[in-house]
């Protein structure tokens, strides 16, 4: 869809807004046009005396009169366009951020979020202004050229009219090239915004490392660099912009120069009155607004379809995930894994091959497995991040595809490896996905994943701002209040990715017993580098470059003498070491 389809289609669904303002500025056409008309009588009837008194009072007081109403009504429709208008401000920034919420992880492997941004901020305020200040604006100049030009020539001297108009077609061809420029500049100047972005944003992100590894100096002359470049990009597209008002200016100068020798000769002959070539230049004086109109019109446009351009990909980009499934409750039953394959794109390997698994109710799988040997990417698939490559995923009987994404992620507590918290308190994190939760409720939760304490020890106990990302508590406590998050929304399966990485052992033994209490019905599946946390697991599958090579209950595992026997031995021996 292009800039003028969508504009198009905005302007039918506000049809309303727009007659009404183009109402208001086809008054203020009349009006324009009959102020010159009117001045000229003013000067004609004060040349030959016959205006005096309080007649001329009277018709100085009709042009006064002319002035106020243009002036209300000049008002009153920027007031109702710009209401429209930022409709669709609105409206893009929806569709924008629905499109993002509903995107799987593959999409943002290939979008930038300083750029993203870049898209919901400058980029839509393009295409506003282009829907919005150009529509009326080319409305406005169109009326008053076609309705001035009218005047001029049947009103006024049609021959002078021809004369002055002369020099027009040269403006509208340096017109047509300045635009060309403007178009180029202005895209490349929204894709060096965005490019600052991204690097704002990811240094902002990654601030501790960048100050840790002692990287100021280089940020900094990479930001300098990225924000010269937007500076330089900027001004380039400005420049070609200013470049519409002197070309304006010049044809202007050069048509009153024309009307003056041609209507001066005119009014030596006796053809044409001086109140006549008076109201004739003051008509050329009001071309200047639709030549204006053309520049700032054709420059609005340009910016706007440079930041269509960049949008609309965006807006329309498939989604990694489709959500065409239509069960709307999962039911709590057997989960079965058939022969999964995954591959992420671009990666000559397969993450996943050949996996199967078999998971009753209210009972614990443990997936472990060296670093990088697909467990996090099971987990993935589970949630629906994305569709296996061959093979299928059923829960109940239904495969997962055939559950709304609603229905599935809704009977899905994620605790994912790193645990992200909003900048809001303790107790608003926890209760995230059921906000309507008891304070008894929330703590209750974090009871269970043994951060209860550690919370009443904080300034303003469950009120405690957490601060962006949770940056003032500690890795262990990030972790611990998202798996009271995970515990509070009370979905039938688990799946914890390595969630309990950044707390003790001693800790980690408390929450995996509380969970084992109140697991009533509840299947989980714990994927860890460290196996004491899966021993007391139904079934632990050991995965090794995407493949089963293991599985069984901790005894089997270790009378088999494999890769878990080994990492066991090595794993106790750590921990004896660490306790002595
Ligand atoms: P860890 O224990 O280190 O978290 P893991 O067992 O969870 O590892 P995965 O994260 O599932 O491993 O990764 C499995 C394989 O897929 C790895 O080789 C990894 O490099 C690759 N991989 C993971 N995420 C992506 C991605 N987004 N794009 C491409 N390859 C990926």
């Amino acid at each position: 869809m292009s800039l003028y389809h969508l504009i198009g289609q905005f302007l039918r669904r506000h049809s309303a807004a727009y007659a009404s303002s183009a109402l208001m500025l086809i008054g203020i056409a009349v009006l324009i046009t009959w102020i010159p008309r009117q001045i000229g009588h003013v000067v004609d009837g004060l040349a030959r005396n016959e205006l005096q008194g309080l007649g001329l009072l009277q018709q100085l007081a009709w042009l006064v009169a002319a002035g106020a109403v243009v002036y209300v009504l000049r008002a009153g429709w920027r007031l109702r366009l710009f209401a429209a208008s930022m409709r669709l401000g609105v409206e893009l920034r929806e569709r924008l951020y629905a499109r993002l919420s509903a995107q799987g992880p593959a999409f943002f492997q290939g979008s930038r979020t300083g750029n993203l941004m870049a898209l919901a901020t400058n980029d839509i305020d393009a295409v506003e202004m282009a829907a919005g200040e150009a529509m009326l604006a080319g409305f406005d100049g169109s009326l008053t050229l076609v309705v001035v030009v009218a005047m001029m020539s049947l009103g006024v001297d049609a021959r002078l009219a021809a004369f002055a108009l002369l020099p027009f077609p040269f403006m509208a061809f340096a017109f047509w090239r300045i635009s060309r420029h403007v178009h180029d500049a202005s895209r490349t100047s929204l894709a060096c915004f965005g490019a600052l972005n991204n690097h704002v944003q990811e240094t902002l992100m990654g601030v501790r490392t960048v100050r840790a590894l002692g990287l100021q100096t280089r940020e900094e002359t990479e930001f300098a660099r990225l924000a010269g470049a937007a500076a330089d990009a900027s001004f380039d597209a400005q420049r070609w912009e200013a470049a519409y008002e002197p070309a304006a200016g010049f044809t202007l100068a050069t048509a009153t120069a024309l009307t003056l020798g041609v209507g001066g000769w005119f009014v030596w002959q006796g053809e044409l009155t001086v109140g006549q070539l008076t109201t004739f230049s003051l008509y050329l004086g009001q071309l200047m607004w639709p030549m204006f109109a053309a520049g700032w019109v054709l420059s609005l446009l340009e910016r706007g379809k440079a930041a269509w351009g960049r949008l609309q990909p965006v807006l329309d980009s498939p989604l990694t995930v489709e959500d065409h499934g239509s069960v709307p409750r999962v039911a709590p039953g057997t989960l079965v894994a058939r022969d999964v394959r995954y591959s992420y794109s671009g990666q000559p390997r397969p993450a996943l091959e050949g996996v199967t698994l078999n998971l009753e109710p209210g009972r614990t799988l443990g997936l472990v497995g060296p670093t990088g040997a697909g467990k996090s990417t099971l987990l993935r698939l589970l949630l629906r991040h994305d569709a296996p490559t061959a093979g299928s995923i059923a829960w109940s009987g239904t495969d997962l595809h055939d559950y709304t994404l609603g229905a599935l992620r809704g009977a899905i507590a994620w605790v994912p490896q790193e645990a992200f918290l909003f900048s809001a308190s303790v107790a608003e994190n926890i209760a995230l996905a059921r906000p309507e939760a008891t304070r008894d409720e929330i703590a209750r939760a974090a009871q269970l994943a043994a951060i209860h304490e550690d919370i009443l020890r904080l300034p303003q106990g469950y009120d405690t701002p957490v601060g962006e990302r949770g940056v003032t508590l500690s890795g262990g406590q990030r972790q611990r209040v998202a798996i009271a998050r995970a515990l509070l929304t009370g979905a039938p399966l688990l799946l914890l990715d390595d969630a309990l990485s950044a707390v003790d052992t001693e800790t980690e033994a408390r929450i995996l017993a509380h969970l084992r209490e109140a697991r009533v019905g509840r299947t989980v599946i714990i994927a860890s580098h460290r196996l004491s946390t899966v021993a007391d697991a139904d079934e632990t599958l050991v995965l090794r470059d995407g493949h089963v090579i293991e599985h069984g209950k901790h005894a089997d595992l270790l009378a088999r003498n494999g890769w878990y026997a080994r990492q066991w031995r090595y794993q106790q021996l750590e921990a004896s070491l660490d306790a002595d």
